[in-house]
């Protein structure tokens, strides 16, 4: 059994990883361990920006001028919500990028959901050096990044560099469901973990959620309540009550953990490291936690962090 008192998640957007595995994360936090989201690709365009991007700001309800900035800033108050540490990479994201051939990657609306080749082997490679070095500097015991279900070109590009990163060592990793995009989609991951929280960090995720009104704004932009379309999904997922689901990948191992009970460790603060903005401690004193036997299921579990058995072998 190896406790888990860092947990590091690497999201592609400024959103994602609250949105799909947000309960999770909170889980983690209330039970001690340091929850570091990193978020990749948050970097800041410069003008000129192409029409799909001046397109996407306009759905999200965000200045042209300002409009990372002000992502970043909702995004480091839905982190605090869950209790972890929120920080920000400088990766363009994919509708400010620009193909090889000096156009824009992203030249019609949806373009980054095309089911074609990564053809961002620079990108890769970088981004992947980027991944390394953060393992490397806060030696998490679990590490969470998307499935990249949905197929958005920045998500496949942060499965691929996560797992080029953690090639030959035996890190465990979980792959989340990329949320809202597999909402009514039948689960595509192999070896799914339907994880439960307890109802304290499904109401972090939901106050997390509601920081980022821009991108709420874009994904549902009408009557359609975002909170109530992802509890509904994660009842699915969970066979009646919520869960995110997860996997790993199926070369990876999966360890058993628990939250540090007794640890007083704190990791060295990020921003003196020159890898985030801030550092704080956004913990609370853990609550006890009963660990889970391993090949329980943990959806009729009542907590989701705890404790892990090696599900789905
Ligand atoms: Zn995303």
């Amino acid at each position: 059994m190896t406790t888990v008192r860092r947990v590091l998640a690497i999201s592609p957007h400024l959103d994602d990883a609250a949105l799909s595995a947000g309960a999770t994360l909170a889980d983690f936090a209330a039970q001690g361990a340091d929850v570091e989201v990193v978020t990749l690709f948050a970097g800041t365009p410069r003008e000129p920006l192409s029409a799909i991007a001046r397109a996407f700001h306009a759905a999200c309800g965000l200045p042209d001028s300002s409009a990372v900035s002000l992502r970043v800033a909702e995004d480091c108050a839905a982190i605090d919500e869950l209790g972890a540490r929120p920080h920000h990479g400088t990766f363009l994201d994919a509708v400010y990028r620009r193909a090889p051939d000096g156009g824009w990657l992203c030249h019609h609306d949806r373009a980054m959901f095309d089911d074609q080749p990564l053809d961002q082997d620079d990108l890769l490679i970088e981004i992947s050096h980027q991944v390394r070095h953060l393992v490397t500097i806060l030696n998490p015991d679990l590490v969470l990044t998307c499935a990249a279900v949905g197929g958005h070109i920045d998500h496949r590009l942060t499965r691929a560099a996560v797992l080029n990163s953690v090639t030959g060592s035996s890190l465990p990793i979980l792959l989340w469901e990329d949320l809202p995009y597999a909402v009514g989609r039948p689960p595509s991951a192999v070896l799914p973990l339907p994880l439960t929280a307890p109802p304290t960090a499904w109401e972090r995720k939901w106050r997390a959620i509601a920081c980022y009104p821009s991108q709420v704004r874009m994904l549902w932009p009408t009557e359609i309540d975002g909170v109530t379309q992802l509890l509904a999904h994660a009842k699915i997922r969970g066979g009646g009550r919520p869960a995110e689901l997860l996997s790993r990948p199926a070369h990876r191992p999966l360890a058993v953990w628990r939250s540090p009970q007794s640890s007083t460790a704190r990791p060295p603060p990020l921003g003196a490291a020159g890898v985030g903005p801030r550092a704080h401690w956004g913990g609370r004193l853990p609550p006890p936690t009963t660990c889970l036997l391993p090949g329980r299921n943990l959806a009729d579990q009542g907590s989701s962090a705890a404790c892990l058995g090696e599900q789905g072998r």
